[in-house]
């Protein structure tokens, strides 16, 4: 059975999707809507939305099926049928399968949690969970085990015990509103945390981390803006993992950002049949960086329940990175980062340009490099004169 779905083809485009609330209103929550769309009746793509809607049937219970008009608008398969947008969103029989990785939280984020609603894993920043919302329910999505569940969501009385844990343990430096999405939060709410811990002398950084200008950019309101200013310094870092999310109204949303003051970066997760390939990622930094954002993580997809379709080999990363340095500018290069199962913390794994330290003729230790475009390359070691030290 097929909802009649109107809203999906609004008539009025601009005055409709210009009212974030209006696109929460209207989020899609079913799968079987998709299949009358329009631009979706390629035949592999009808295949693919009838696993989407069986798989749903399980997973609902779960991990909820959502996203807004406006992320819908950007779904626009090639005339193979695939879809960078569509694939990150559409349930997949393969989150079924539990037998490759059990974990829900491989990354053990509930264990290093000394108060409900906080992670502190490492001595000098703290991450908080503010709400387990979101505009769009991402299918790789790191948190499946609690985003989009109604009743797991923070309480009201968890605030005040994590500003309390945040200004009574000095060594913080830095917190990150996370989630979920924090700007699923009202203006007043945000507007509220940020006063509060600007208040706490020791944390020198407030970091956002939304995917918003992705999902909703028209959240990115003059009055959040204002807001954002007025807590100036901030750091936002959003969430584009493919050049085809970055449209009119995404960059529209980042230069107001940039423009309230707010440094914009970005994260993407390397995906499987999403921006797996050179070029989704070149294509993906330089509309970044046209944008007004810098590219500063793309990560490893992790280990957790039910995204393991999404994954690529780890080298994968480390092949692609290897191939944009040296071609494109170097602020566009993120760094590829592993984040530890157990609760290790995250590293970097990069193409390495190191080929051996050596020591030459005259006993001087060199260090021999590649460079991107594999000339290879002797580096003195030591300071001049150092054999006379
Ligand atoms: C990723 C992460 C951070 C932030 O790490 P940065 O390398 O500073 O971006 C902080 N806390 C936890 C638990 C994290 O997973
Ligand atoms: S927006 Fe972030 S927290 Fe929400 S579902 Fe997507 S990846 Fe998960």
């Amino acid at each position: 059975m097929v909802r009649a779905v109107k809203h999906l083809f609004p008539t009025k485009a601009d005055e409709i999707h210009a009212d974030w609330q209006w696109q929460l209103r209207h989020q899609i929550r079913e799968t079987s809507s998709l299949l009358e769309h329009p631009r979706l009746q390629h035949a592999r793509i009808q295949q693919r939305l009838r696993l989407a809607l069986e798989a749903d049937r399980s997973l609902a219970r779960s991990f909820r099926f959502a996203l807004t008009p406006y992320y819908l608008s950007l779904i626009n398969p090639d005339e193979n049928g695939h879809c960078p947008v569509l694939e990150q969103i559409l349930p997949a029989p393969d989150e079924l399968d539990a037998s490759i990785y059990a974990d829900p939280d491989p990354l053990a984020e509930e264990r290093h949690m000394p108060v409900r609603g906080l992670t502190h894993r490492y001595p000098d920043r703290v991450l908080w969970y503010t709400s387990h919302h979101c505009a769009v329910y991402c299918r790789f999505c790191l948190r499946k085990r609690k985003v989009s569940h109604a009743d797991s969501a923070p309480r009201k009385s968890e605030q005040s015990a994590i500003l309390e844990y945040i200004a009574s343990h000095t060594e913080i430096k830095e917190v990150i509103l996370s989630g979920g999405d924090p700007l699923t939060l009202t203006d007043a709410q945000i507007g509220v945390m940020l006063a509060e811990l600007k208040n706490i002398q020791h944390i020198i950084s407030i970091r956002i981390h939304t995917r918003m200008p992705v999902t909703l950019p028209m959240r990115i309101t003059d009055e959040l803006c204002s807001i954002l200013r007025a807590h100036y310094p901030l750091t936002l870092v959003t969430h584009f993992n493919h050049a085809a999310e970055v449209g009119p109204q995404a960059f529209d949303s980042v230069r107001r950002l940039r423009m309230a003051g707010v440094l914009v970066l970005n994260q993407s997760v390397l995906l499987r049949n999403v921006n797996d390939t050179v070029q989704d990622q070149e294509d993906l930094i330089l509309t970044l960086l046209r944008a007004g954002i810098k590219p500063y993580y793309l990560h490893r997809c992790d280990e957790v329940r039910g995204v393991a379709h999404f994954r690529v080999p780890i080298e994968t990363g480390r092949n692609i990175l290897r191939e944009l340095r040296g071609r494109n500018p170097g602020i566009a290069l993120p760094r590829y980062m592993i984040d530890l199962p157990g609760g290790g913390g995250k590293v970097p794994y990069e193409p390495d340009y190191l080929q051996e330290i050596g020591t030459d003729a005259e006993g001087h230790s060199y260090y021999r490099f590649q460079n991107a475009f594999n000339t290879e390359y002797r580096v003195r070691a030591d300071r001049p004169h150092s054999d006379v030290d």
